[in-house]
């Protein structure tokens, strides 16, 4: 799919046309991913962080927001708690906190490792490649760096420079590639100053990554940061801003599937805060594959507030687990067993006689 269909599926409104794309997804999807769907347990380890980033509230001069990290010990606990629900991932997500130091991380991972066997993902921002090397050697499994929007000087008006170093998102992906890491980026969606073409700019960058995961989800303004609480007059005219609505997320996430086919997706946290539960599963019938139960214990949670109203569905017990199992039989899908390796990863790391037809289409 090139640039101006890509474009046209994006403003398209008509309800029948748009069911064609849902259904189309949701048939790539089951050809290539199959009716798993994978859960991956989301502990939030740290909300300190060094950045200024425009749209998030963990940024470094938010005051509002109580600090916290959690211990080696904390953070097992999490994962044996993943491991006896029967995740098979860990997601380890946190601010750019300058205490999670390349060695604090690595003990972590050797430390989960041993005690349980879930797949690892970091998602710890923008770290240089020796951090990125040395974890992947004590056994982090997948790395996870929206890009954000391709939209390069919207980019930098949203997501200033540290310590003086411009970010290349993109350049750290294709470390993370090289270090053989299950890679996975995306961006925010109604940013802003993001047009309809960037958006569909961003869709071909997917396909062009060649990426294993892609987490999308709507930007959602928040009071305490400076595009949230902006009054400027938009960027550019009304019709170009992309809108964030839950039916937008849903259109990439099905423009996603479609162009990189073996990807896994996840139908992601933000889309169920504006969308419900019913929102998040709707996504899993128009191209996703993979959800996030929140496993951050309950005193952390609601400081990790990178937008406000989190929503958190399906987290820790039991009981909610086994309600998600239910909802997916009743749409004939099931939970994933197993780690959930990116099948577009397994492809393109096991040789094959004709890789030329194993990338994204
Ligand atoms: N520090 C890590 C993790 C950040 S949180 C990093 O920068 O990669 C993970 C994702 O949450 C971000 O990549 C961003 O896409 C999303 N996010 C942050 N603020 C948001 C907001 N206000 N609305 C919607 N998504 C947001």
């Amino acid at each position: 799919m090139q640039h101006p269909e890509l474009k046209r599926w994006l403003q398209e409104a008509d309800p029948t046309r748009l069911d064609a794309l849902w259904r189309h997804a949701d048939d790539v999807r089951r050809l290539h991913v199959g009716d798993a769907v994978h859960l991956r347990g989301l502990i939030e380890l740290s909300n300190y962080c060094g950045r200024l980033c425009g749209y998030c509230g963990l940024r470094a001069d938010n005051r509002d927001v109580p600090r916290y990290r959690m211990s080696h010990t904390e953070i097992v606990a999490c994962a044996r708690r993943a491991a006896t629900l029967g995740f098979g991932t860990v997601v380890l997500q946190a601010g750019e906190d300058a205490a999670l130091t390349r060695e604090w991380v690595a003990e972590l991972i050797r430390r989960i490792k041993t005690e349980t066997n879930v797949a690892i993902t970091l998602s710890l921002g923008e770290r240089d490649t020796a951090d990125l090397a040395n974890w992947r050697a004590a056994g982090a499994d997948r790395y996870l760096l929206r890009f954000e929007t391709s939209d390069r000087s919207l980019f930098d008006r949203i997501h200033p420079p540290r310590n003086g170093q411009p970010s290349d998102r993109i350049a750290r992906l294709h470390t993370l590639r090289e270090l053989s890491y299950e890679v996975g980026s995306g961006v925010m969606i109604g940013i802003p100053g993001q047009s309809f073409d960037s958006l569909a700019r961003d869709v071909k960058l997917f396909r062009d990554l060649n990426l294993d995961m892609i987490g999308v989800g709507p930007y959602i303004a928040h009071p305490a940061t400076p595009l949230g609480r902006t009054n400027a007059p938009p960027a550019q005219p009304a019709d170009e801003q992309v809108p964030n609505t839950a039916e937008m997320t849903c259109k990439v996430m099905a423009l996603a599937r479609i162009v990189c086919p073996a990807a896994n997706i996840p139908s992601t946290t933000a889309l169920a805060t504006i969308g419900g539960a019913d929102g998040q599963f709707l996504a899993l019938q128009r191209g996703a594959n993979v959800i996030m139960p929140n496993l951050t214990p309950r005193q952390y949670r609601l400081s990790y507030q990178i937008y406000p109203d989190k929503a958190c569905f399906y987290d820790q017990s039991e009981e909610n687990v086994s309600r998600l199992g239910t909802r997916l039989h009743n749409i004939g899908r099931q939970i994933g067993t197993g780690r959930g390796d990116s099948p577009n990863w397994q492809q393109r790391t096991t040789p094959s006689p004709s890789p030329a037809g194993r990338r994204c289409s």
